[in-house]
């Protein structure tokens, strides 16, 4: 692979490491000069081994949460039979094999990185995000060993908001509970090993708990040659601190690693605890971070927010060996009538003629005859975050590609322009190796 070049825009240099589903490769993007990873998957080979969801998950998820302490998702191409993924480069090497070869860290420099994972799990936690699989293996340092980065969001769920719980006695509404056992062995909860429902912010809190104690000690709470014992010990919370072990950090790894998750110490008062705020040269950051991010408050994150969640919904033509239709997205605060109305109108003018479907879904067709036959397209909007904030999403269903572009740029956009509160973003027109050009589009083309 080294020395090929990736869609006209990434040259590909050396192997970095294999995971799962495929090699990462170091790259670099040939117009910034930036130096990034590039994550190689086999669509076959995912299909065969039933990780579609987990593929979509990881893509839609890290698209989400984007935060400094979390490894940035940059762009997701595509092949017939292969799905790339672009991330941020990461120089440092991860935590375990850190740990593994020098030992536990400074109390000071362990600090420093638990903030680090501390305001990133919490940042993924008020997007809806549990990450779920958080171990050393999964955290990065970057070339400097100045900061964490979070990567691997295989496993994470999506929480899918809020729903009515009457099994709650504190609250009716709490998170949706998560069913699934996942995660490594030695960070996993109690309550997951006990196969209870469990919420998948309270065992990433007790994941976060193995991971202080084991930078501190140099080898994690829970350990046995024998896996049954270890989950045993685990199970009923049977742990030891090392001589040495600093007292005030004794005193909050006790309050993370609470065999009950309702009586477990929650991450506000993680952060506002006397031995994590100590030298809290983020605290401004954090905040900010955390604020600036939130997806009412930009509108740019919103859409982020609500690109994922309509992929979240339909990734599925990402994998499909068919031609997918093309689609394109843009987000709106009118009501569907609204939508509904100036699509209608823009049809009059264009002499489409349109086909409402249902309430939501209009389908237009051209009147002249192009290259390959008339050009229909379907609007329809979909309700993916709230009856408030929705996503009109436009698809070929039949026609020229290159006619359905003209059109979708120089009548679409124009004509709709008093509806839409963001386009998906532009992209550009580029074709792969075989000149087939509609295969290197970002990774939300691909999902319709
Ligand atoms: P897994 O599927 O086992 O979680 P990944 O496919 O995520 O593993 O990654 C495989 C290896 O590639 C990692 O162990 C790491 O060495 C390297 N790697 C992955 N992502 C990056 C990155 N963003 N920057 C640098 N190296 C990376």
């Amino acid at each position: 692979m080294e020395g090929r070049i990736l869609f006209g825009k990434y040259e590909i240099g050396h192997l970095l490491g294999e995971g799962n589903f495929g090699k990462v490769y170091k790259g670099k993007n040939l117009t910034t000069e930036e130096i990034v990873a590039i994550k190689m998957m086999n669509k076959e080979e995912v299909k065969k081994h039933g990780m579609i969801e987990q593929v979509k998950k990881e893509i839609s998820l890290m698209r989400l949460v984007k935060h400094p302490n979390i490894v940035e998702l940059k762009e997701v191409m595509a092949t017939k039979t292969k799905i790339y993924l672009v991330m941020e480069y990461v120089g440092g090497g991860d935590l375990y094999t850190k740990i593994v070869k020098q030992g536990r860290f400074e109390e000071n420099l362990a600090r420093k990185y638990f903030q680090q994972v501390i305001t990133a799990v919490d940042f993924c936690h008020s997007r809806g995000v549990c990450h779920r699989d958080l171990k050393l293996e999964n955290i990065m340092l970057d070339s400097n060993g100045d900061n964490v980065k979070i990567c691997d969001f295989g496993l994470a769920t999506f929480l899918v908001g809020k729903e009515e719980n009457n099994n709650n006695n504190n609250n009716n509404n709490v998170d949706v509970l998560l069913y699934t056992a996942c995660g490594a062995f030695a960070y996993m909860a109690p309550e997951i090993i006990r196969g209870e429902r469990y919420d998948g912010k309270m065992a990433d809190i007790w994941s976060c708990g193995v991971i202080l104690y084991t930078l501190l000690a140099g080898y994690p709470p829970f350990q046995d040659e024998s896996r049954t014992k270890m989950l045993r010990k685990i199970r009923v919370g049977k742990y030891e601190f090392p001589l040495g072990f600093p007292k005030e950090v004794e005193d909050l790894v006790k309050k993370i690693l609470v065999r009950n998750p309702s009586e477990r110490i929650i991450m506000s008062e993680i952060m506002t605890s006397p031995w994590f705020k100590k030298g809290l040269i983020y605290e401004g950051d954090l905040y900010s971070s955390l604020f600036c991010s939130s997806p009412d408050q930009s509108p740019f994150n919103a859409f982020d927010f609500m690109l994922s969640m309509a992929s979240g919904l339909d990734l599925s033509g990402l994998f499909e060996s068919h031609k997918r239709k093309l689609g394109t997205l843009f987000v709106t605060k009118c009501s569907i009538k609204e939508v509904m109305k100036k699509v209608e109108k823009m049809a009059e003018g264009l002499k489409y003629e349109a086909r409402k479907e249902k309430e939501s879904r209009v389908v237009l067709q051209g009147g002249e005859v192009g290259r390959r036959g008339r050009l229909v397209v379907s609007v329809e909007v979909f309700e993916v975050v709230s009856p408030v904030v929705k996503v009109v999403e436009f698809s070929k269903r039949g026609g020229d590609f290159i006619e359905y572009l003209k059109l979708m740029e120089e009548e679409v956009r124009p004509a709709m322009k008093d509806v839409v509160w963001k386009w998906q973003g532009d992209w550009s027109l580029r074709r792969n190796n075989n000149g087939d050009e509609d295969e290197s589009f970002p990774w939300w083309n691909l999902c319709y």
